[in-house]
């Protein structure tokens, strides 16, 4: 009997950890031949059928998302026509909360599991085996299986969370998980203490984890395959923070060059953890946090505990005493925050100045308590995945539009890390969530964000400038945006950007030869250099406000990008 396990990711850089969970727990049961095929929804659907279909498998069972479902249902749908023996199984969290919905509209469904998949799973393959058929197996095969009886559909109740998570083979060390992909996903516990309205966490009940000797062995396993970037896919990572603690200390005593992504709660971080974390070399950890809407009120009413002080009071020490990165998340449309709400609620994100700060509109998802709060505040939401507001009593559907137009525009100009010069020059002069506010009408009237070059970028955000602020403000902020612009590339005279006209460009004193010396730059490098004046230094902490001339060196090797070095040239220049 040949089982395939698959799923489409929404990007190709996502790998699945569901599958190789699944395999694990399966085992290796003799005559059972075990495959998993992972793919992304950009493939087309033809190439998608005949890849599934040519692995001709007596189960194949799908892993469904948000972002997949409506292209699974699909693929089901002329699989089971191409192949009409075939079981087909859903599992995940998009079928879990719906499965008699899903087997009464989708004739290709054979089966649905719900809620944790490993131990249903396994039952339903080791019947299979028993019985040497689908029907009698799956009628034995008990919780979390729904699957249809003649025209009757039998739900039984979901599958409970599994509670000895080590019973569950390895998936790292069974060779199931891709390594060569740029991120790979991992958890050290399942489940969330907390129960926030609009979140899917919400309805299991608490946390389960791993034995520290099963986290010790999978994290060596990930660290010493050379594991590019490990995502921590543990609802609230450090809901213990002794437990977090034990597992950071190990990771920064065993780690040589992976990455790791962790969801964590700021506000529970103690005093102990960020003296452990003011260990971390920078950039190997990055930290997601949740802060959803800066208003207590808003929150309270979507039940997410979170004392905001101390969130931020924490984000400011991550980001002044570690080498952590911060990424901050934000959702727009909760109860009670309307346009301007969402505008304070940003701000209270980028006063933090995190590294990332990352934007979105509600979504009311199948079976999260979110549901009947929306009915019963009369919410409208799309009935397709991903299931995103369309319009609340607070937020009309023009505003969510211009929430996204701003979260697009952060991506551009914050999350870049571009513009931090601009950006901060800006904040000298006014709130930069009211110039996101303003940025974003701007894009709207001119409908020119999508697809934008790195300069086309810059230009637009000159033209922005012009346009907004006094002719003064302009032409000082011009100053910074030049600095950006010559932080990213190297400017060829004779095709320099308009906000340039500032700047006078100037000869250093200095040659090339003496800066290849004093930088130590590899023999084999290409040096370029670029020297302009500015009105203030931008290359020191604070800034110092006076006219500074600032050297740019480019230094470009193979295999290594472009690297530039910002110099002050105070007194080493000639006009
Ligand atoms: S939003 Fe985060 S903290 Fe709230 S229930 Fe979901 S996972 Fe837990």
């Amino acid at each position: 009997m040949k089982i395939l396990l698959t799923t489409l990711h929404a990007k190709y850089v996502h790998s699945s950890l569901a599958l190789p969970y699944l395999a694990a727990a399966c085992g290796v049961m003799e005559g059972i031949e075990t495959v998993i095929r992972e793919f992304t929804v950009n493939e087309r659907h033809e190439l998608l059928l005949k890849k599934i279909a040519a692995e001709k498998a007596d189960i194949t069972a799908f892993s469904c998302y948000i972002w997949n479902i409506e292209q699974t249902l699909k693929l089901a749908s002329d699989l089971k026509k191409i192949l009409p023996n075939t079981c087909v199984i859903l599992g995940g969290p998009e079928v879990s909360c719906n499965p008699e919905e899903i087997l009464q509209n989708h004739g290709a469904v054979d089966c649905v599991i719900s809620g944790e998949g490993e131990e249903p799973f396994s039952k339903l393959v080791s019947a299979w085996k028993q019985y040497g058929n689908f029907t009698d197996a799956v009628k034995s095969a008990g919780q979390g299986i729904a699957f249809r009886d003649g025209t009757s559909v039998i739900v039984n109740p979901p599958a409970g969370p599994v509670r000895d998570l080590d019973s569950i083979p390895s998936p790292f060390s069974a060779g199931l998980v891709d390594m060569g992909k740029p991120l790979v996903y991992y958890e050290t516990s399942r489940g969330c203490p907390f129960s926030c309205a609009f979140c899917m966490s919400s309805l299991g009940s608490g946390v389960n984890s791993f034995s520290m000797e099963r986290i010790r062995q999978d994290l060596l396993y990930l660290m010493d395959h050379g594991a590019a970037t490990v995502k921590l896919v543990d609802r609230t990572f450090n809901y213990d923070a002794d437990r977090a603690n034990t597992i950071w200390e190990f990771i920064l005593r065993h780690n040589r060059t992976s990455r790791f992504h962790f969801e964590i709660a700021s506000d529970l971080l103690t005093e102990k953890n960020l003296e452990i974390l003011g260990k971390v070399p920078k950039g190997m950890f990055r930290f997601e946090i949740g802060v959803q809407s800066g208003e207590v009120a808003t929150l309270e009413k979507v039940a997410r505990k979170s004392n905001l002080d101390r969130l931020f009071r924490n984000v400011g020490k991550l980001l002044s005493g570690t080498g952590v990165i911060v990424h901050l998340d934000l959702v727009a449309g909760l109860p009670g925050e309307d346009y301007n709400g969402f505008l304070a609620s940003l701000q209270r994100l980028l006063d933090a100045m995190p590294l990332f700060i990352q934007v979105e509109p509600l979504k009311v998802l199948k079976g999260s308590p979110m549901e009947s709060i929306a009915a019963r505040e009369g919410y409208a939401f799309s009935s397709h995945p991903p299931y995103k507001i369309l319009h609340t009593p607070d937020l009309p559907f023009h505003d969510i539009s211009r929430v996204e137009t701003v979260s697009g525009l952060l991506d551009v100009f914050f999350n870049s890390g571009r513009f931090h010069t601009l950006l901060r020059a800006v904040a000298e002069l006014e709130p930069l969530s009211g110039f996101f506010h303003c940025l974003a009408i701007h894009a709207e009237k001119e409908d020119n964000t999508a697809g934008m070059s790195l300069r086309g970028s810059f230009e637009m955000l000159w033209e922005f400038i012009r346009g907004y602020y006094s002719e003064k403000a302009a032409e000082s902020l011009s100053g910074a945006l030049s600095y950006d612009f010559c932080l990213c590339e190297y400017p060829v005279s004779g095709n320099l950007p308009d906000f340039f006209r500032s700047g006078e460009i100037i000869r250093p004193k200095i040659t090339t030869g003496e800066i290849i010396k004093s930088l130590g730059i590899d023999r084999g490098s290409k040096v370029r250099c670029f020297a302009l004046r500015f009105p203030q230094d931008y290359t020191c902490d604070p800034w110092r406000k006076d006219t500074t001339d600032i050297l740019f060196v480019y230094i470009s090797a193979p295999g290594k990008g472009l690297q530039v070095k910002p110099i002050s040239l105070a007194g080493k220049t000639a006009s």
